[in-house]
């Protein structure tokens, strides 16, 4: 699945959007990505999660490990093309941990999976987990790198697609600066040239 692939299958499915967003970790952003419009086509899904695993089949891992809930659907994918179990982490108290009883032992070969990788944070968040459980953490998978290249892993990162979508704190954005109404995804985003700031 070629990069142009991907971008047209995220476009037709709506999941690529470009305007003006306030991104979850507060950064403003003229694009967003929206990988549960892919990710809704079950087959899309499967098709993701084998190339996925294609990249990383190499680094042999035994588990899937992906963080709620973005990454719950990829990385159980993931696991399917590579025979291997799916895990998912979620917040307990704001703290990433393994709950539901999944378990991780010190022979595991961990492959951390994510739909979108923006600044690293969560996959870095998810990758913890698995080593506070005593596992090894062999490599990352995502279907995007937004980072341009900027997150900071200590192992590989495979995506799919990787696009540099800049992300700006909100005092330096220049779509702010001029004038662009800005949208919060799931709301419908609709670029304003109006000349209002929000
Ligand atoms: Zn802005």
């Amino acid at each position: 699945m070629d990069q142009d692939k991907l971008l047209d299958l995220f476009r037709r499915s709506g999941a690529l959007l470009e305007g003006h967003f306030r991104l979850s970790s507060g950064l403003h952003s003229p694009g967003y990505l929206q990988c549960a419009l892919v990710l809704q086509h079950p087959d899309q899904a499967t098709a993701l999660g084998a190339a996925v695993a294609e990249r990383a089949r190499a680094l042999r891992p035994s588990v899937v490990l992906s963080p709620a809930l973005g990454g719950i659907v990829i990385g159980h994918e993931v696991a399917r093309a590579l025979g291997v179990r799916a895990l998912f982490a979620e917040r307990a108290d704001g703290v990433l941990t393994l709950r539901r009883g999944f378990t991780l032992g010190d022979a595991e070969r961990v492959l951390v999976v994510e739909d979108v990788v923006t600044t690293g944070g969560s996959t870095r968040e998810t990758m913890q987990v698995a080593r506070a459980a005593g596992a090894t953490v062999v490599g990352a998978g995502a279907i995007v790198d937004r980072s341009g290249g900027t997150a900071q892993l200590d192992v590989p990162l495979h995506a799919l697609l990787a696009i540099a979508l800049p992300a700006y704190e909100p005092d330096r954005c220049p779509l702010c600066a001029q004038g662009f109404a800005i949208v919060k995804p799931g709301s419908r985003p609709q670029p304003v040239r109006d000349g209002n700031v929000e």
